[in-house]
């Protein structure tokens, strides 16, 4: 029997698939290899990044994975750090709030972001000029191909503007067989006191002002003005399906961003970490696509980045309202622009 997949991905899309393993010690992970090591795989988180194209007729012909690791461990401090390890199935947010309220800064801006601990590095969740790159330590992983236990330090995960290495296809394989499975992830965060507020996004500054804090934040506050901040802009995906963004902001040259904001007044052109970006949210609503409804698939009245499912959406309209908006941006702007979530099975 296909084993329905709607209430597993945030976007609400009606999928199925073959079969769904919950990995719940990791102490399974050797047998759980040796009985799929022939079988096409996938590896769902939260699902709060997928849109899965299937059916009950044509269910995803594989082996869904899911952790359901749980635990966090004190690991020895370290030149100032706590230390900490944190299971792959453990929810993101909550894991955030545990530190927080633990007297611990470093991951309050990226409060209240959907999904699983072990899905973080994978596309290096970052929001309001933070990346989760910049607190890990190491990712652990169950390799399928040794059949082993993996470490990864940061340094050689290569994270970058939702990137890393596990989404390289070289690194980590082909959609239907990925390589890695994350386990856990230790981050190092300094104590709350110590902890330098990243207030660089200015709608952080004005929350916290109407918040009334007036001193320097502590991390809990900054993570309060970025849940009230997240929760007036992005819908709420237990209320209206979506996966938060739905293409990434373009990276450009700062010569084609100049040549481009000359000519388009108003365009906001961001710097972070030597890198010079647009907003993609800024050119589908420019393009005319805000608001803009496909079947049962719309673009956010109030966010043109996040494409909602009104109710009973398939992939189809989905992915068809994406490509809409890509040829209007591509038409007006010169720029394709690429989807954050991964489309499975690709197209
Ligand atoms: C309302 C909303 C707001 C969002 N805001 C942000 C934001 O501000 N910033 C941001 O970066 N993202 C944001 N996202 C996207 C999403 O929440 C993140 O990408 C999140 O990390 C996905 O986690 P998940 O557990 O749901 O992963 P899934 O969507 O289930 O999977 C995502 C990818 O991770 C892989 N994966 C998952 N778990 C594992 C594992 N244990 N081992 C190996 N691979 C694994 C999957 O195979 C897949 O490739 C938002 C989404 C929504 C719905």
């Amino acid at each position: 029997m296909p084993i329905p997949l709607q209430s597993l991905n945030t976007l609400g899309l009606a999928a199925w698939t073959d079969e769904l393993v919950r990995v719940t010690g990791s102490t399974q992970l050797p047998a759980i290899s040796q009985a799929i090591a022939n079988k096409d795989r996938f590896i769902l988180g939260g699902g709060s990044n997928l849109v899965l194209q299937s059916n009950q007729d044509a269910p995803l012909a594989l082996v869904c994975l899911q952790s359901s690791l749980k635990g966090i461990v004190r690991l020895p401090a370290r030149e100032g750090f706590s230390r900490l390890r944190c299971a792959s199935g453990e929810n993101w947010h909550d894991f955030v709030m545990w530190t927080l309220a633990h007297g611990l800064g470093g991951l309050e801006n990226l409060a209240l972001i959907p999904g699983t601990v072990g899905a973080a590095p994978i596309q290096n969740i970052g929001a309001y000029g933070v990346e989760v790159g910049e607190r890990i330590e190491a990712v652990h992983a169950w390799d399928f191909e040794r059949h082993d236990h993996v470490v990864f330090p940061t340094e050689s995960c290569q994270f970058g503007y939702r990137h890393s290495l596990f989404k390289e296809i070289s690194f980590q394989g082909p959609w239907n067989r990925p390589r890695f499975f994350i386990t856990a992830v230790d981050f190092a965060l300094a104590p709350a006191t110590k902890t330098q507020p990243i207030l660089s996004y200015k709608g952080i500054t004005q929350r916290l002002a109407e918040l009334g804090v007036t001193e320097p934040p502590l991390p809990m506050q900054v993570a309060h003005a970025v849940i009230s901040l997240r929760k007036e802009k992005l819908p709420d995906p237990n209320e209206i399906g979506n996966v938060g963004s739905f293409f990434k902001n373009p990276v450009v040259s700062e010569e084609f961003a100049k040549a481009l904001a000359s000519q388009n007044p108003g365009l906001p052109v961001f710097h972070q970490n030597n890198q010079t970006k647009l907003s993609a949210g800024w050119l589908i609503e420019s393009a005319g696509m805000k608001g803009v409804q496909r079947g049962e698939a719309a673009v956010s009245a109030d966010h043109a980045l996040v494409l909602t499912n009104l109710g009973a959406a398939t992939a189809r309209d989905v992915l068809g309202l994406a490509h809409e908006i890509q040829e209007a941006v591509m038409a007006r702007f010169g720029l394709w622009l690429e989807p954050e979530p991964q489309i499975i099975p690709p197209i």
